[in-house]
């Protein structure tokens, strides 16, 4: 028997054809997508702008992925949330929140999503690179991430999701099309309504597809893991981007800002004694120097079983003013939700730790 089809994971065409082969008006179709989109319908009863026939035959033969809060962590200061999800087939993901108060801008709230749960990247520095099970997330299953944590915004006093970045678990490149798909929706007038230039997809640097992305025809921004300049080293952090070497990546995200008129940002967690030194800066200011990049730097969240520490707060202001002086724009990235485990794939780590081996 071939899968339900998920509504939610739906762009206007499919859903204009699927209204054609039930005999139903094109308009349907419409109000079927804002129905599963924008105003993140629960099930089918609920839609009442809908025939109730047309509902029971959405219930016999559809589905809305629509995944279950196991846990809601908000960190003390109130600025940042983090939910545990789990999706029917029992995968579990996390999506967090963080939220900006601005006196001279419009607020912000920022949604952090996965795109698959787990990942087979196996970065040395990332928890969610431990776990041995994953797969892709579907487009609705990314929505529906958007969706919680817009009704979540809201509950927090904010207006709703303005930013969207793809950095929770997974790598986006690798789960491409479902990703490709999830912006489409999540940018539609009829659905969420996020921005182009509000969304940002973060990769470890899987080159070929920084082309592809570049012809999409969006102006998404574009953020790339690098966390060492140096090869070998870079090999030994990021064995899943490992193909390809840090000078290839940075012409592919060259090519992204001439095709999309973004800047892109190269994202670097300082690990003590691993990437940390004034050679270390030397080479990065070296890679990145007159390319336009802007360099964010984070200290790395610790994993003891791997041995990951973050680097001093001296360490850090000494790396950035090698690459100040050499020209290089950079940010300290602020960390937030340290006391909610908000870093990707510490908080589903902590629950399987505490509930023992999941039989499969
Ligand atoms: S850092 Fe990103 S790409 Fe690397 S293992 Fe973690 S989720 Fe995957």
């Amino acid at each position: 028997m071939s899968e339900p089809l998920d509504i939610r994971s739906c762009d206007r065409q499919e859903l204009i054809a699927y209204m054609k082969s039930l005999g139903q008006p094109a308009f349907r179709a419409r109000q079927l997508f804002r129905q599963a989109q924008k105003l993140s319908a629960p099930d089918f009863s609920s839609m009442s702008d809908l025939p109730l026939s047309l509902r029971q035959r959405l219930q016999e033969e559809a589905r809305l992925t629509t995944p279950a809060v196991v846990t809601e962590r908000i960190s003390e200061s109130g600025d940042t949330a983090k939910l545990l999800l789990e999706f029917a087939d029992g995968e579990r993901v996390e999506m967090a929140l963080m939220l900006y108060r601005r006196e001279q801008a419009r607020d912000r709230a920022t949604c952090c999503v996965s795109c698959q749960s787990g990942c087979a990247m196996g970065c040395r520095f990332c928890a969610t690179g431990m776990f041995d099970r994953f797969r892709n997330l579907t487009a609705g299953e990314i929505v529906s991430q958007v969706q919680l944590a817009d009704a979540l915004a809201r509950r927090l006093g904010f207006d709703g999701v303005s930013n969207l970045v793809y950095m929770g678990m997974g790598e986006p490149l690798a789960n491409f099309e479902n990703v490709r798909k999830s912006i489409l929706l999540l940018n539609d007038e009829d659905g969420l309504n996020v921005g182009a230039r509000r969304i940002t997809v973060s990769t470890c640097g899987l080159v070929p597809r920084i082309y592809e992305m570049a012809d999409w025809g969006l102006q998404v921004g574009l953020a790339v893991s690098l966390h060492a300049a140096d090869n070998e080293k870079r090999r030994a952090l990021m064995p899943g981007a490992s193909r390809w070497t840090a000078e290839e990546l940075i012409e592919a995200c060259d090519h992204y800002r001439a095709r999309t008129g973004r800047r892109v940002t190269c994202e670097y967690a300082l690990i003590k004694g691993v990437n940390d030194s004034r050679e270390d800066a030397n080479k990065l200011a070296a890679l990145l120097t007159g390319k336009g990049i802007l360099v964010n730097i984070i200290l790395a969240n610790a994993l003891p079983e791997r041995g990951i520490e973050a680097s001093g707060e001296e360490t850090c202001a000494a790396f950035c003013r090698v690459l100040e002086k050499a020209g290089v724009e950079v940010q300290i990235r602020e960390s937030r939700g340290r006391d909610i485990e908000a870093a990707c794939g510490q908080l589903r780590k902590r629950q399987e730790e505490q509930a023992g081996p999941k039989a499969d």
